[in-house]
């Protein structure tokens, strides 16, 4: 027994050598993804449910990273946001995203990115965002920020600062994974936002129990009672969006109507701009 334990803790600690060794390079390599031009976006377009019309689009980050194929944000970003590089990198997503939302001016999209908790504590971070805006040339309502429910509702007050300066600046701010924190009416009352994300876990159990249905039932009420616009996230299935448009959400996002892909890719098809 003494012997297997011993093997046992020697392999664990080889294991945890590779994994703080891994997360070195990662960090390592991050620092020069900016720089490197390694970053990429991908666009995910958000749909009308009642004719799929494109309302919008979310920019969605990836890092090719040399020798390790296209990363998913679940690989790097948690070191980002550890690490303090996440605002060097939000920094480039936002202005990617604004230059691109200029580029499909004639889409008349709205273009949706995703804000870290560590952006909105720095106490800049709302006025970087205007100076992007005045750079590019996009209107201010074009583009939303989308902010988790726990970040949303904390009472840290850079935080309430940023999204107070964002809203009088005219940018939409949207509640990003709504379901998955612990936020009051009373406090979904007082946040500056127009849009209400609808957690992709609640979706993805949609039509699979009554509970489900009725959860997302209440949600929808509740937001449309306070005035915000519904998008459901990762609807993959016709009867998701059948639900979801006979529960009265207004929009849709997932893998039903499109993958998350390049500028390039989606100018396929979104001419028409409403997604077959
Ligand atoms: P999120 O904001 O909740 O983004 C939606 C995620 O759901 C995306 O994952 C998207 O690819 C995925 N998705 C969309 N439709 C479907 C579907 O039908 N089925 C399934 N299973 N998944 C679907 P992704 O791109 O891996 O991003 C993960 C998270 O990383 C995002 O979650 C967001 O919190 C964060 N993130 C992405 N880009 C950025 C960024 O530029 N900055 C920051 N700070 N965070 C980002
Ligand atoms: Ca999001
Ligand atoms: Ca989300
Ligand atoms: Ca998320």
């Amino acid at each position: 027994a003494k012997t297997g334990a011993r093997s046992q803790f020697v392999i664990f600690d080889d294991d945890m050598q590779q994994r703080v060794a891994g997360r070195l390079a990662t960090e390592h390599a991050l620092r020069n993804a900016v720089s490197n031009e390694e970053l990429v976006l991908h666009y995910q377009p958000i749909v009308a449910l009642t004719d799929r019309r494109l309302l919008g689009t979310e920019a969605l980050l990836r890092w090719e990273r040399p020798g390790h194929g296209l990363l998913i944000p679940d690989a790097f970003i948690p070191i980002a946001e550890e690490t303090r590089l996440i605002q060097t990198i939000d920094a480039w997503v936002i202005e990617t995203a604004c230059r691109q939302a200029v580029a499909w001016d004639h889409l008349e999209a709205t273009m949706a990115v995703n804000l870290s908790a560590r952006d909105l504590q720095q106490p800049d971070t709302a006025d970087k965002i205007s100076d992007v805006l005045r750079d590019t040339g996009l209107a201010a309502r074009r583009l939303i920020m989308e902010i988790t429910e726990s970040t949303l509702v904390s009472d840290d007050a850079t935080v309430a600062a940023n999204l107070a300066r964002l809203h009088a600046l005219g940018i939409q701010l949207a509640i990003d994974d709504f379901g998955t924190g612990y936020s009051s009416f009373a406090s979904l009352r007082q946040l500056p936002a127009q849009t209400l994300k609808i957690d992709r876990s609640f979706i993805s159990r949609l039509g699979d129990d009554d509970a489900t249905t009725a959860i997302v039932g209440a949600i929808i009420n509740m937001g449309h009672a306070l005035g915000l616009g519904i998008v459901a996230e990762g609807v993959e299935r016709a009867v998701q969006a059948q639900l979801l448009h006979a529960l009265g959400c207004d929009a849709a996002q997932g893998h039903l109507f499109a993958h998350p892909q390049p500028a390039a890719a989606l100018e396929r098809y979104l001419p028409a701009t409403t997604i077959r």
